[in-house]
């Protein structure tokens, strides 16, 4: 589906697409949740999410911590992937192009699908416009890691398609990763959230600190971990960080 196809879709407030579900989060996710629930992004990285701050988490039960009875408790900060359901968006960054789909509702959900209007009246009205842009700005840094990594690998001596699978594997792993400051610090603002300061000023600044440290990192392993981990957490294949 492209923005002109006809969708529409009314949320009856149910709550069931809330359970069960896997949600990856952005930097940008992570700081709007930060904001809306009024803690720092330290404090929702570990009160509200698992890998590292990358995934929101569910309890034992498959419910959203976020949720509050039948109502999103972050409701203004909710991440884009609740923005955007039932629809996804597929993204590729080299062809600078994306697709919605129809996601399968949640069983026994009240929501009512309709073609009463187009993909994109409905991306607008949830909102989505502002986090595409700050993803888009993030995205960027992609560049800045490929450029970082060709610098510090040789790879007429390391073979490159077992250098990147030890990548993604450390950058997905839900346990027993090994430290890294550039996946800490993605998520993490680090104390340039504070209230009072716009969040585009707060991306900018974010973007600026994050690309400092990759210029300065010279561990091509936590480079390409936090390479994968980015190009995920925007909704990109690891396979496009290289
Ligand atoms: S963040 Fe809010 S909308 Fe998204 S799954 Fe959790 S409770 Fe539902």
């Amino acid at each position: 589906m492209n923005r002109k196809s006809q969708f529409s879709y009314v949320c009856n407030a149910c709550g069931l697409c809330c359970h069960q579900k896997v949600i990856t989060l952005s930097p940008y996710d992570l700081l709007r949740l930060a904001r809306a629930a009024g803690i720092s992004t330290r404090e929702t990285i570990d009160r509200f999410t698992i890998r590292r701050g990358s995934i929101l988490k569910f309890t034992d039960d498959g419910a959203c911590v976020m949720l509050e009875d039948a109502r999103c408790g972050v409701h203004r900060g909710r991440p884009v992937a609740c923005r955007l359901y039932p629809l996804g968006i597929e993204r590729r960054q080299i062809a600078d192009d994306e697709n919605f789909v129809m996601l399968e509702p949640a069983a026994g959900s009240l929501g009512l699908y309709g073609i009463d209007g187009s993909v994109n009246d409905f991306v607008e009205a949830q909102g989505v416009a502002e986090y595409l842009a700050a993803n888009a700005r993030y995205a960027a840094l992609l560049a800045v890691f490929r450029e970082r990594i060709v610098a510090t690998v040789d790879f007429d001596r390391v073979e490159p398609r077992e250098f990147w699978r030890r990548a993604v594997r450390e950058a997905l792993a839900e346990s027993n990763y090994d430290a890294n400051p550039l996946i800490d610090a993605m998520f993490d603002a680090g104390g340039i959230e504070g209230a009072g300061i716009d969040e585009a000023e707060i991306v900018t600044e974010h973007i600026k600190c994050l690309a400092q440290m990759v210029e300065r990192e010279s561990n091509s392993e936590i480079l390409a971990a936090a390479a994968v981990m980015l190009a995920v957490s925007l909704g990109y294949s690891p396979n496009e960080v290289h």
